[in-house]
């Protein structure tokens, strides 16, 4: 798929309280100036990779990149899971991510329970994927590794 893998990084913010916690999927949105400097046409829906908070451990992650009801379709939101328990928030931290593979389009549910088993089979299908070996490489990337006593500006 074209633009992949793509690296980014910026900083978490607040998003439009979808309950998301509430489902045990917790998603760190990027800023709206983040979204913006995505290309144009990487495609909507759900994607695999790895994720880091601040200069913390690699982990693996689920994003979503999609069409924002709240802001009437027109402002697209990209939303990482990281799948790894954090003990605390981190809004106002860099998250930096690589996007590796697309998993499937975004899709509408009947109900709650439809929608959380989905994204547990997105989830399944991310770890699955980020264990090869091909895949497993970019969570060492210098992408990564800020370099000492150096913070990203933002
Ligand atoms: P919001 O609508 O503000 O994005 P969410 O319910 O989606 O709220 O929760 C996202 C927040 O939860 C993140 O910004 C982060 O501070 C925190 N969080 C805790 N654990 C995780 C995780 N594993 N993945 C993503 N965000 C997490
Ligand atoms: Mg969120």
């Amino acid at each position: 798929m074209r633009h992949l893998p793509y690296f980014c990084r910026g900083e978490v913010v607040k998003g439009f309280g979808r309950g998301s916690k509430e489902l045990g999927i917790p998603t760190a949105n990027f800023s709206e100036q983040v979204v913006e400097s995505f290309p144009s046409d990487i495609s909507t829906g759900i994607y695999y990779g790895w994720a880091c908070v601040g200069n913390g451990d690699v982990h693996k992650m689920v994003l979503s990149i999609g069409w924002n009801p709240f802001y009437k379709n027109i402002k697209k939101s990209v939303e990482t899971h990281i799948i790894h328990a954090f003990k605390d928030e981190f809004y106002g931290e860099i998250l930096s991510i690589v996007i590796i593979g697309y998993i499937r389009s975004e899709k509408n549910f009947s109900s709650i329970e439809a929608l959380i088993s989905a994204i547990q089979e997105d989830i399944e299908e991310a770890k699955r994927q980020l264990d090869l070996p091909e895949h497993l490489k970019l969570k060492e990337d210098n992408f990564f590794h800020l370099p000492e006593g150096k913070t990203v500006n933002h």
